[in-house]
């Protein structure tokens, strides 16, 4: 099979909101009047981001998650993304299930792929996401306030420690181990709380570097501080409600790195004021996405993990850097 029929079997599907999509030279999107644009890119590369033997249909649905998550931090709605991809040889048993995760996921959100590029190389998957904001509304990692509290959603660190097992190729019981795998592997991107933030967070970033640290850019390019309760984020770890939980096979510890510094969990850390608690509860139930409330934000710089005597844990708040 050449690049075209790949392109034409696996990627080319007919749009319904894009003018135009797959075939021509440039896709063409027209936005809804007295919208903006929100676009944002994100390449997953084998072997830094993911293992070489992952299932292709929770690749696909990863690759363009984490690029939903950018815009969902931004309370953007998904119009459409390009996929530019390089692939060592046209595999269709590969292939299949790649395109089966990856469209799924965007039929679910009204997603269209619109174009790419294809070319052979080394596996590596480039998705740019195209959304829309209402004019002026998007939700930016600059306007945190002294005062306003501190939100995350869903849960965190599961994805790392599933990481950390699999490299360790630790066993664990079936089922815990599925149940890690599906954090890593298939993140769901928090879109719809996202949208029902506009004009109630005040600040948001997705969470995929790590809590500590994806805060720590927010309340930087909101020039304020916080501090966050390490005892209310402990509980945020899901694994640990698990049926077939092995108490103590994890130091508490780990489990709080984990939850502090993971990553790849795709969560939304946002902060409101406090006269916008009942919105923000409302926000939650509406879009049925748990929510819990883990600090403040203050105006001395700097992030400050307490502990839940107010003891501040030494814990250096580091993003994950490809290039540290
Ligand atoms: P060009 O010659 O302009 O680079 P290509 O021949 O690479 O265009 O691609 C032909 C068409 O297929 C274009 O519309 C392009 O957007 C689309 N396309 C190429 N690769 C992909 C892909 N992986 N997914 C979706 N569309 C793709
Ligand atoms: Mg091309």
């Amino acid at each position: 099979m050449g690049e075209f029929e790949l392109i034409d079997r696996y990627f080319k599907r007919p749009t319904t909101r894009a003018v135009l999509g797959v075939g021509d030279d440039c896709a063409l999107l027209q936005p809804t009047a007295g919208m903006q644009l929100a676009i944002s890119s994100d390449m997953l590369v084998e072997g830094r981001h993911f293992f070489a033997d992952v299932d292709p249909s929770t690749l696909g649905h990863k690759a363009l998650a984490v690029n939903l998550s950018d815009l969902a931090a931004c309370g953007a709605r998904p119009l459409a993304f390009t996929l530019a991809l390089a692939l060592p040889r046209v595999d269709e048993i590969w292939l299949a299930p790649f395109s089966r995760g990856l469209l799924a996921l965007a039929d679910s959100h009204g997603c269209e792929l619109v174009g790419g590029d294809t070319t052979q190389g080394p596996l590596n998957i480039c998705i740019t996401v195209f959304g829309e904001v209402p004019q002026g509304q998007a939700l930016l990692r600059s306007g945190a306030g002294a005062g306003d509290d501190i939100y995350v959603s869903g849960t965190l660190g599961d994805a790392r420690l599933a990481l950390d097992a699999i490299r360790a190729d630790l066993a664990l019981p079936a089922e815990l181990l599925q149940d890690l795998r599906h954090r890593l592997e298939q993140p769901t991107p928090r879109v719809a709380l996202g949208l029902a933030l506009r004009g109630v967070a005040s600040a948001a970033i997705d969470i995929s570097d790590g809590l500590t640290g994806d805060l720590g850019h927010l309340l930087k390019a909101s020039g304020v501080g916080a501090t966050v309760d390490a005892s209310i984020a402990m509980n945020l770890i899901a694994v640990r409600a698990h049926s077939t939980w092995a108490n103590g096979l994890f130091s508490h510890e780990k489990l709080l790195q984990c939850v502090l510094a993971g990553g790849d969990d795709y969560e939304l850390a946002f902060t409101a004021p406090v006269a916008a608690r009942d919105a923000v509860q409302l926000a939650s139930h509406q879009t049925q996405t748990p929510i819990t409330r883990i600090g403040q934000v203050e105006a001395e710089p700097g992030l400050r993990v307490v502990d839940d005597q107010g003891r501040t844990l030494q814990f250096k708040a580091a993003s994950f850097d490809h290039f540290a």
